[in-house]
């Protein structure tokens, strides 16, 4: 049995950086061959000779469960690393503030690192 079709999902996601959720469009494109669990061999001997990149997944009794399949397919599509946007500023490290909603007066939120003296650290040509 051959399944081809089309998933569209919208998906709640936390962003990486300011933990916000929000929606996240999902497609994916299915195609899976399926055959009866505890086929016989004659049949499996059939599937060896099918091109060797289809996977087969298998369903048992009448019913044809296409979650797994549906779900398999998502997850090949998903972010590694979701972010609400590509410019998300993130939260402050200083007061946990979503800097994408308000600028917040940390200290901290400037940017500044322990590495900032070695700007002003200017080695002089002679
Ligand atoms: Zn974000
Ligand atoms: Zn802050």
């Amino acid at each position: 049995m051959f399944v081809q079709g089309e998933v569209r999902a919208s998906l709640k996601f936390e962003c990486g950086r300011c933990l916000e959720s929000f929606p996240f469009p999902v497609e994916a494109t299915i195609s899976q061959m399926l055959r009866p669990e505890g086929s016989s061999r004659v049949e499996a001997k059939e599937i060896e000779l099918a091109p060797d990149d289809l996977d087969y997944a298998t369903y048992s009794g009448e019913e044809l469960l296409l979650e797994s399949v549906v779900e398999e397919s998502l997850l090949l599509s998903l972010p590694m690393r979701p972010l609400c946007s590509e410019d998300c500023k993130g939260l402050c490290a200083g007061c946990g503030a979503n800097r994408n909603h308000r600028d917040c007066d940390c200290p901290d939120s400037t940017g500044k690192s322990p590495f900032d003296c070695l700007k002003e650290f200017v080695v002089k040509e002679r």
